[in-house]
């Protein structure tokens, strides 16, 4: 993969063909046949890598790969807030 990748698309996948994929994480080979996540570096079906469905949950849990809504809610600057300023002041954090 080139270039640092800003989301992922991604969702489940489980192969019929007996080959081993490379999961890009871990660099560990898995089987085709085995569950696994399939990736889409910012939706680009050509660089589609197949990962450790393992491997995605620990990177999505460590904040490293956003979904495209997630991305683009991180990235997105931040709106003035709708709520009353004592709020905003006192700590209404998610
Ligand atoms: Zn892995």
């Amino acid at each position: 993969m080139t270039g640092p990748v800003r989301w992922w698309e991604m969702r489940p996948a489980e192969g019929r063909q007996a080959k081993t994929y490379t999961c890009p994480i871990c660099h560990g080979m898995f089987l085709a046949m085995t569950p696994n996540t399939l990736l889409f570096p910012e939706g680009d079906r050509e660089r589609r890598r197949h990962a450790h469905t393992a491997c995605v949950a620990r990177q999505r849990a460590a904040g490293k790969m956003l979904t495209r809504s997630e991305w683009e809610r991180a990235s997105r600057p931040a709106r003035p807030s709708k709520q009353p300023w004592w709020r905003r002041l006192f700590g209404a954090r998610r």
